[in-house]
């Protein structure tokens, strides 16, 4: 019965130049969003996105609601502009939204002004035809009803609808720039991903990989956590840095309470590099204030140092159940929770520093080569394109 999808999207702010581009970017996620879906044309006008349905209305309707930058969705019932057919559209909507009954109204906008009745004469014609064709399971209620049935009337015909769908808001990813993503293979880094992706960003994935100290398998489940990204983001390019040679220069010269502040240290240097040659301008982790050694605000600042880069925290306000739940809800909890080792466990000291200071922690790599083995780490380091379902190296 539905013929088409009214896309809403955030306008706040937006004008001129930056408008049109943002219109333009979430025209195109929707389009990537709706692929391998039949093929349809979407439709940017009227200050509105419009996505036609082909026998699909459910299944459109979930891939939209993993396009950032989408507000809310609408099916919608287009009909000629004559009030009978806008009333026959109306009953089906009403009973179609509320099919257990409730309490609603109509509301009429009216942007083509040569149809015949005002936008209050409609609302009144079609809530009658509603309330009289109805059983007393549905009350008019003009203050606040349980549902709206919008009529909206256009030189091309007449729309009406009545469900608000809510959808994942945020920004159209591409809108906001690049930046870096340290991935583990944790709950916390995903998650940290996809707030990113939320306002905007472009995602570069960096995963530091200690092969054959970490698996095979440790490796493809960062894959298969990317994978879940790209539902969100279209594509992830994944660097997977072979992060051996450090763990190993850094376990043999350097004190072993350190051990995790310097991994720490070089990580940042790493991904700093990456995001350099990536046109990246930020870096992304999954850290949350207290959660762990490594994660004291002594310990952020003794590793931060090493890079000027911003490091964005976003989950740095978030406790760990929270986390969870958003982890869950983008299906990645269950990738998230395999039980493989991570790089960050296989050498952990027993008593990692909780306080590091920055003196020691310099002090402690005058013993390394820093700069060979960032270069030779780099120079290993393997990139993978990840396109939802599929990989293409
Ligand atoms: P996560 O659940 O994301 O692994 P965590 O709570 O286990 O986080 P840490 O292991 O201390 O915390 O890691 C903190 C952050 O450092 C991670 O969220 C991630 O951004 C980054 N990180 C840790 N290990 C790696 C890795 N092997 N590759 C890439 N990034 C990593
Ligand atoms: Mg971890």
């Amino acid at each position: 019965m539905y013929e088409l999808i009214l896309v809403r999207y955030g306008e706040l702010g937006l004008k001129g130049k930056n408008k049109s581009q943002f219109i333009n970017r979430l025209v195109l996620n929707i389009k990537r969003g709706i692929k391998g879906l039949a093929p349809r044309e979407v439709i940017s006008t009227w200050g509105r996105i419009w996505v036609p349905v082909r026998d699909d209305l459910d299944q459109t309707i979930e891939r939209l609601q993993q396009v950032f930058g989408i507000y809310s969705v609408s099916p919608v019932i287009k009909v000629e502009k004559n009030l009978s057919a806008i009333q026959e559209a109306a009953l089906k909507v009403l009973h179609d939204a509320l099919p257990q009954g409730g309490s609603f109204k109509v509301e009429t906008r009216r942007p083509d002004k040569t149809f015949p009745m005002l936008s209050p004469e409609i609302s009144k014609a079609v809530g009658s035809y509603l309330f009289a064709h109805s059983p007393d399971i549905y009350q008019a209620e003009m203050h606040h009803p349980e549902h709206t049935i919008q009529v909206e009337i256009r030189s091309e015909g007449a729309f009406v609808y009545g469900q608000v769908i809510p959808c994942a808001k945020g920004l159209p990813v591409g809108s906001s720039g690049r930046a870096v993503l340290m991935l583990s293979g944790g709950i916390d880094s995903p998650v940290a991903g996809w707030m990113a992706m939320k306002r905007g960003v472009t995602i570069e994935a960096v995963h530091f990989h200690s092969f054959p100290f970490t698996s095979e398998r440790a490796k493809q489940k960062v894959i298969d956590l990317c994978q879940v990204l790209a539902l969100w983001g279209g594509k992830i390019r994944l660097h997977v840095v072979h992060f051996t040679e450090i763990q190993k220069a850094i376990r043999q010269n350097c004190r072993e309470e350190y051990g995790i502040t310097i991994m720490r240290r070089m990580m940042f240097r790493l991904a700093e590099r990456i995001a350099a040659e990536n046109k990246a301008f930020a870096i992304y982790t999954g850290e949350s204030v207290g959660q762990v050694a490594s994660q004291t605000l002594e310990s952020m600042y003794t590793i931060n140092q090493v890079t000027n880069m911003p490091v964005l925290r976003p989950l740095v306000g978030m406790d760990k159940e929270e986390i969870i739940k958003i982890s869950q809800s983008i299906k990645a909890f269950d990738i998230s929770i395999r039980p493989y080792e991570d790089c960050c466990t296989i050498f952990l000291p027993d008593y990692p520093k909780i306080r590091p200071r920055l003196e020691e922690a310099i002090m402690m790599e005058e013993k390394l080569d820093v700069e060979a083995l960032i270069r030779e780490a780099l120079e290993k380091t393997e990139v993978l394109e990840i396109i939802q379902e599929e990989i293409i190296s």
